[in-house]
């Protein structure tokens, strides 16, 4: 801080400022020479800008916070913010046809350094295919990204980002069946992120809390992911053991922690699945789970319609969930996520089998009338069972072609309710 009296300082910078003056345990003496020197730079009137970078202003003492004029947080990279910093991060390479679309979108919640690092390790790959040596022009191909997107570790940063950010690209079509609630998904939560204009024109606020209720395995999960990708959204998934896990009050904060990104990061789905697991009857919460309840709502109702941010939920158990938060203006949207009919295990097992080779002899149809009662996630298990069976029979050599015998062998019938037997 004494560099900041000479004239010819245009700024200074502390950065990680949470370390030196933390929320809890900064002393008396260390606030008083912090305020004293921020004082002198004041007085000496010489232009100089005291500048502090913070990974989470929260974890800064308030005190401290308070003397600084401007708060300015900043957001991760949106998907055309990403897209336009590929191309800028790229552009010393040979143009190509490359769309860096799809990588824009895979590269969800990654910072400006996440996508750096991530260019920098396509354009080594890139390189070492080449072969020749770094000083050469090089021209990137889908290979190099493939390769960075495995070598770069994303970091978790305390408030700046989230856990588990890195979430599958789920496409519509990765989805089978589920016409309905596909729609009801887009009506409900695609489109107050994509026509939020015309939604205040027309006066109308959209939903701010969606359920998916449904047996376990009927795809939930699936589509959830399948609506952030689609709608272009973060996915902030809400894992219920880590947040009841740590020290008293630190669920609290988790939820308003996760909240506040997700309002910084919008647009921003919040997923919390098992939800009647934590907010079940309010007559059978615990102490901590009333808390938690209560920091929940506190964060919906403060969220305002239109904000970017859907908390979307998924239960086994809709009748157990604490009808406080199944009020209009919270998760006021219920989305049934029924087992699949006929016609939904037909359209789920060509989902799934889209990428075998299938002999001429295996009907779809056929497999999904015998497998009546069975879920998504059995009939994937089933697809699953059936490619080992043709990799037993064939070998890894070739890309083995499935037969219908392949899904009638013995462990395949244990599943999907009637059996696959014919
Ligand atoms: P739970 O209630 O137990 O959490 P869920 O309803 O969330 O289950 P998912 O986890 O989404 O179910 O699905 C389990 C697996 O089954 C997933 O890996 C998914 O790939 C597959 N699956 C389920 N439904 C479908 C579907 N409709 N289309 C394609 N795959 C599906």
């Amino acid at each position: 801080m004494t560099s900041s009296h000479k004239p010819s300082t245009d700024g200074v910078c502390i950065e990680e400022v949470q370390t030196v003056f933390p929320a809890r345990n900064t002393t008396d003496e260390m606030y008083l020479a912090f305020t004293s020197s921020l004082q002198r730079i004041r007085d000496a009137d010489n232009g100089v800008l005291l500048l502090a970078t913070c990974s989470d202003s929260s974890s800064l003492h308030p005190e401290v916070l308070k003397r600084f004029e401007e708060n300015i947080p900043l957001e991760l990279p949106t998907l055309p913010h990403r897209l336009a910093l590929l191309h800028y991060l790229t552009s010393s390479s040979h143009p190509t046809p490359l769309n860096l679309h799809p990588i824009a979108e895979r590269s969800q919640a990654f910072r400006l350094a996440d996508l750096a690092e991530l260019c920098d390790s396509a354009l080594r790959h890139a390189f070492s295919r080449q072969g020749d040596g770094y000083g050469s022009s090089v021209t990137l191909v889908q290979e190099d990204f493939d390769a960075a997107f495995g070598a770069v570790e994303i970091k978790a940063s305390e408030g700046g980002r989230y856990e588990g950010a890195k979430v599958e690209v789920v496409r519509w079509a990765d989805v089978g069946g589920h016409a309905k609630a596909k729609t009801l998904l887009k009506e409900s939560v695609v489109w107050s992120f994509k026509n939020i204009d015309a939604f205040k024109r027309l006066g109308i606020a959209p939903s701010k809390g969606v359920l998916l209720h449904g047996p376990p395995g009927t795809g939930k999960t699936l589509l959830a992911k399948a609506v952030a990708t689609e709608s272009g959204a973060n996915f902030m998934p809400i894992s219920i053991p880590e947040l009841i896990k740590g020290e008293v009050g630190e669920s609290e904060k988790a939820i308003t922690r996760t909240f506040t990104l997700a309002r910084r990061t919008s647009p921003t789905i919040i997923f919390i699945d098992e939800l009647e697991a934590l907010f079940s009857r309010h007559e059978n919460m615990g102490d901590a789970g009333k808390k938690l309840f209560s920091m929940l709502v506190v964060e919906i109702d403060a969220l305002e319609a239109g904000s970017g941010v859907v908390l979307l939920c998924a239960t086994n158990y809709p009748g157990l969930v604490e009808k406080a938060l199944l009020r209009p203006g919270r998760i006021d949207r219920l989305i049934s996520i029924p087992p699949p009919t006929h016609r939904d295990r037909l359209s789920i097992l060509q989902t799934l089998t889209k990428r075998l080779t299938l002999a001429p002899d295996v009907d779809l149809a056929v497999l999904a009338r015998r497998m009546k009662g069975a879920t998504g996630a059995d009939l994937k298990e089933v697809v699953r069972r059936a490619s080992l069976a043709a990799i037993a029979r064939e070998g890894f050599q070739n890309k083995p072609v499935v037969q219908m015998a392949d899904f009638q062998a013995k462990e395949v019938r244990a599943y999907g309710g009637g059996g696959v037997a014919s």
